[in-house]
Parts: structure tokens; sequence; C-alpha cells
């Protein structure tokens, strides 16, 4: 079976206190996952190696960056590198978040480039896709996370794509409330699913992870990871919670 993931995201929230406080919570529930189930925590920067050491004792717990820049080193002040998150010793960076990609103007092609440098040094991406609220409401929401697939990921081979995680995040869903329906996620899941398949086969495209994000929370979160194709979650406001993102994490599929 597929890896079924639930990754917190926190985004630029809390301070060293509060993350400390949160991740301690977490642990102390002393969650034991069954050998396809991970929990993944997407910290900013100056806390990686925090949450890295928090989360040692726990089998599946993993740690993600939530950016990465194109470049290997050089002068590019403020910026941090694959490298340098790689001798970290961390497993995921999200890439692609809509995020970055509407205020830090990260398009298809710039991913594809950080894609690249999160391969080349052993990272594993979690590539985010997804439509905006005109899109999905015109009905080009297929072609358009279609195109964003091709773009910043169908440059690379089979062997490579095996090692994504892909989150499908409508953008109108995150941060909203407003979740997309079960339905609607299993729909655009099969359809990513069947757009890898074309491209890499199936036996590929049946193993790739594919999160869902959107407002997830302790309350939906069964209902949509229930789905066939969806394979968990990435989630922003509710990771920020212990108890939350608790039930959100004994949601995923056994
Ligand atoms: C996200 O940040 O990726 C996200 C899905 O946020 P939220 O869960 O708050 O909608």
């Amino acid at each position: 079976m597929r890896k079924q993931i639930a990754a917190a995201n926190w985004k630029m929230n809390l301070s060293l206190q509060q993350a400390n406080e949160l991740l301690d919570k977490i642990v102390s529930k002393n969650i034991v996952l069954s050998k396809n189930h991970e929990a993944v925590f997407g910290v900013p920067f100056p806390y990686l190696l925090l949450a890295k050491d928090k989360v040692k004792n726990n089998e599946g717990f993993f740690v993600a960056a939530q950016n990465c820049y194109t470049k290997e080193s050089g002068a590019f002040t403020g910026e941090v590198s694959a490298a340098m998150l790689s001798s970290l010793q961390i497993k995921y960076v999200i890439i692609g978040h809509s995020e970055r990609r509407e205020y830090f103007s990260e398009d298809n092609f710039t991913l594809a480039k950080k894609v690249d440098v999160c391969l080349k040094n052993n990272l594993k991406p979690i590539f985010c896709c997804g439509e905006s609220l005109d899109i999905r409401e015109n009905k080009t929401q297929n072609k358009y996370v279609e195109t964003q697939l091709k773009e910043s990921l169908f440059h690379l081979d089979s062997l490579l794509i095996r090692n994504f995680v892909i989150a499908y995040e409508p953008i109108w869903a995150i941060g909203t409330g407003k979740t997309a329906t079960a339905e609607q996620a299993q729909e655009m899941h099969e359809h990513i699913r069947n757009v890898l398949s074309d491209k890499y086969g199936n036996e590929i495209a049946e193993s790739v992870s594919i999160l869902y994000g959107g407002s997830v929370k302790a309350g939906n979160a069964k209902e949509i990871f229930g789905k066939k194709d969806v394979d968990g979650g990435l989630v922003g406001g509710a990771s920020l919670n212990a108890s939350e993102f608790v039930e959100i994490i004994k949601s995923l599929k056994s």
C-alpha cells in the first residue's frame, strides 16, 4: 500500500517556545504509527533541528522544510539551499505551495529547478499543485493541474518520480474554512494519478502518495482520507493545535 501521510504545514507561525510546546504535546500522546503511515512536520527553517530532535524517537515521524532555493550555494543572501537542508538530514521539502506561487512569483519552471535540487540532494519533494476559484468555476481545473505537473515534473525519469509526494491543494480551500468535498478531492486525485500513469505507467502512478490540502480538520479528515486516491493530507491551520493534528494523524486510512 502507498504511504499514508499526515503532513503539517506550520507556515510562518509560532515562537520557539510555542513550537517546543506544540511538539512536546504531540509527542507526549505516544502515537504508534503503522508501517505505511507517516506524520510529517513542515516547520520554519529555524525550528528544523528542534523538530528533528523532538520526533527522533517516534517511528514514522519526519520533518519537512517549507521551501528551498533553486541554486546549490553562493551569494544569495537570505536563501536556504537544498544541500543545507540535506546536511540536517531531514526527509522532505514542501515545493510550490500556492503561497510561494502567489507571493513569491514561483512559476512552474522555477519549481522544476527546485525539484531538481531537492532530488540531487536526496530530499523528497512534497510537490503542491491546485487551482484558484475562477479556474474551478470555469471547470478548467483538470487541465490547469495537469499543466502544473507537466511543466514542473515531467522532465524527470520514472525512477525519480517514485520519490515524490504530491499535494493537491485547491487554493479556494486553503485557510478559508471551505473544504473541497471528499468527492471533489477524489475526482482530482484520480485525475492526477491518470496523468502520472499516462506518462510513467500505472505501477509508478499507483506508488505515488497524493495528499489533499485545504481546511483539513479533525472533523473532516476521516471522510476525505477515506477516499481511494487520497493518501492523507497537508494541513495548515489545524496542524497548529496538538489535539486536532493528533486526530488528523489517527484519521489516516489503514
Ligand atoms: C496549507 O497551508 O497547505 C493548507 C492546506 O492550509 P489550511 O489547512 O489552513 O487550509
